[in-house]
C-alpha cells in the first residue's frame, strides 16, 4: 500500500480517512469501528464487506 493512495482514501460511509493497519491488512474507520479488507492489494470500501473491531 502506497502512503499516498491511503491519504485520499476515505470511509464510504461518515467520508472520514482511514487508519491502514498493517497486522490485519486492513483499513479502519476509527469513527464507527468498521474494518474494510484489503484484497489482493485493492482495499474493498463496501459497508456491506465491512467487519466491526
Ligand atoms: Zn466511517
Amino acid at each position: 500500500m502506497k502512503e499516498a493512495l491511503l491519504e485520499i482514501i476515505v470511509c464510504p460511509q461518515c467520508k472520514r480517512q482511514l487508519t491502514y493497519q498493517a497486522t490485519t491488512q486492513q483499513l479502519v474507520c476509527e469513527h464507527e469501528k468498521l474494518a474494510f479488507p484489503i484484497r489482493d492489494g485493492i482495499p474493498v470500501l463496501l459497508v456491506e464487506e465491512a467487519a466491526a473491531c
